[in-house]
């Protein structure tokens, strides 16, 4: 399998040289070429290494069978997540995909556990003989995901950026408490989008390229752009499919409606792309909170960033240019890249971009779009506790009043699987609160009051995360983060 940029201005690659680059070196993303046809019939019998390994080998050609069978152990087998990767659970209405059994009772664990090891082998693959430097812009979570992901792995150093107040003070914490000698955390004063600018001018930035080769060092993403971010994702949906079957609300080749609480448009890109290769599934619905950008540009047919940003409950989701929503683009426009280059061009310039009128049909076919307000959020998370015993993160609560929405407005009546991003204890103010409960003022001991009020037990993650040494303190301007990351690898 090749792989080429959406904006049709880079070679054809191995997949390899995709991953160790993170993205493309003049802008734009790398995308598969094609999309491999895979739906095994007896699906509900294969495990999540069956599904896992059948679906890397099949973009990974330049990776052996044996090299993916070892990676995937290591990843998921080999006690960094419970004994079920991606249990699925039923309420009243749908079926929650829980992807929060990882280190870090977040979702981005299911590829962040094994993008370090398909990124060390690809710099080993494509040559150069370099470390990796991997810079990270996180809204919370892919942060201490990807520390975790990537701490004391040989030959790869990890600086993640936060936005100072961005973040609930638990993610601060679990941040700030990363051990590994070979990672770095820096609050930055300004928000998410602040911080993922900052990290691409860096990555285009042809000084800091000359440094960081004389250093020995080769730039590297574990934001969702990179292809070795996605991938590991595209598994889950067919896991989930899987797990269906295997229960029996379907049958093989039955559609399903999936509910995807989304931000950066990863998560949900994978479920399209698993459609993509055949997965039965029909409507993908597109869940936002405040920040709806992504519900007005399904609906309206244009991107538009310039518009006030909100700090909710679901600060995962608090964004306003959602980098993998041109994957997306570049499908609707029928993988025309100099189109898409000049759409992306636009949304530089000008803070928006407007699709064609076969691209907004091409979206609507495939994505719904809605958006949950804060009180609607914290209602869904009161009432499914109430009606159902089921304990939703502020994520996950987005997307369970965005499907009733979603239900309302078409009547649909495939089945449905919502995918749960975070475990409750992750964000256990917010989850308090909407319970009618008063945190208290220590919000390192939120999540002991959550469980203590619904009796039940705080994700092993977030356990004494209070209590561990403070190990980080780097804070900055974004016009100074070039200098610290020079600093910081000693380049
Ligand atoms: C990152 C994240 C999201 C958003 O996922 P995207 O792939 O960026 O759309 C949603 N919920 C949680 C808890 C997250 O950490």
């Amino acid at each position: 399998m090749l792989y080429i940029s959406t904006r049709g201005n880079y070679h054809e690659s191995q997949a390899a040289e995709a991953i160790s680059l993170g993205m493309v070196p003049g802008g734009g993303l790398f995308v598969p070429e094609s999309f491999p046809q895979y739906f095994p019939q007896h699906i509900g019998a294969l495990s999540y290494r069956e599904l896992a390994e059948a679906i890397l080998e099949k973009y990974l050609s330049d990776y052996t069978s044996a090299e993916l069978a070892q990676m995937v152990e290591a990843a998921y087998y080999s006690g960094n997540f419970d004994r079920q990767q991606a249990p699925v659970v039923s309420i009243e209405k749908a079926d929650i995909m829980e992807l929060w059994h990882g280190p870090t009772a977040a979702f981005k664990d299911m590829a962040l556990q094994l993008m370090p090891h398909l990124l060390v082998a690809a710099v080993k693959k494509t040559g150069g003989g370099r470390d990796t430097a991997i810079l990270v812009a996180t809204s919370g979570d892919t942060g201490k995901a990807a520390l975790e992901g990537f701490s004391d792995v040989p030959g790869a150093k990890i600086i993640v950026f936060y936005p100072v107040g961005g973040v609930s003070r638990v993610q601060e914490l679990q941040m700030l408490t990363t051990e590994g000698k070979n990672t770095a955390v820096v609050g930055v004063f300004g928000n998410f989008d602040d911080c993922q600018t900052a990290v691409k001018r860096i990555f285009a930035d042809e000084q800091m390229k000359k440094r960081l080769d004389n250093g020995g060092y080769r730039f590297s993403s574990a934001n969702s752009i990179n292809w070795g971010r996605l991938l590991p994702q595209i598994v889950y949906y067919y896991h989930g499919y899987a797990q269906m079957a295997a229960q029996g609300k379907i049958k093989a080749g039955d559609k399903i409606t999936v509910v995807v609480p989304t931000g950066n448009f990863g998560n949900i890109l994978a479920g399209y792309y698993a459609k993509k290769m055949g997965l039965p599934i029909g409507k993908l619905v597109c869940a936002s909170n405040q920040n709806n950008v992504l519900t007005d540009a399904i609906e309206k047919g244009f991107y538009d960033r310039r518009r006030p940003f909100y700090r909710t409950t679901s600060p995962s989701m608090d964004i306003l240019v959602s980098s993998n929503f041109e994957r997306f683009v570049y499908e609707l426009l029928e993988r025309d890249g100099k189109k898409c280059a000049e759409l992306y061009q636009k949304l530089d310039n000008d803070g928006l971009f407007a699709l064609d009128e076969n691209a907004q049909k091409a979206c609507k076919e495939v994505l719904w779009g809605g958006w949950a307000a804060e009180n609607e959020v914290a209602a869904t998370i009161g009432e499914t506790y109430q009606t159902q015993g089921y304990l939703l993160d502020p994520h996950t609560a987005v997307a369970a009043c965005v499907y009733n929405k979603y239900l309302a407005a078409t009547g649909d009546d495939n089945p449905c699987l919502i995918v749960s991003t975070a475990s409750p204890y992750k964000f256990p103010a917010a989850v308090l609160q909407a319970l009618g409960q008063t945190p208290v003022a220590d919000a390192a001991l939120h999540a002991e009051q959550l469980a203590a009020f619904v009796g039940g037990k705080v994700h092993r993650a977030l356990d004494g995360v209070a209590k561990k040494p403070i190990l980080h303190g780097r804070q900055s301007e974004v016009q100074n983060l070039p200098a610290l990351v020079a600093e910081i690898l000693a380049v």
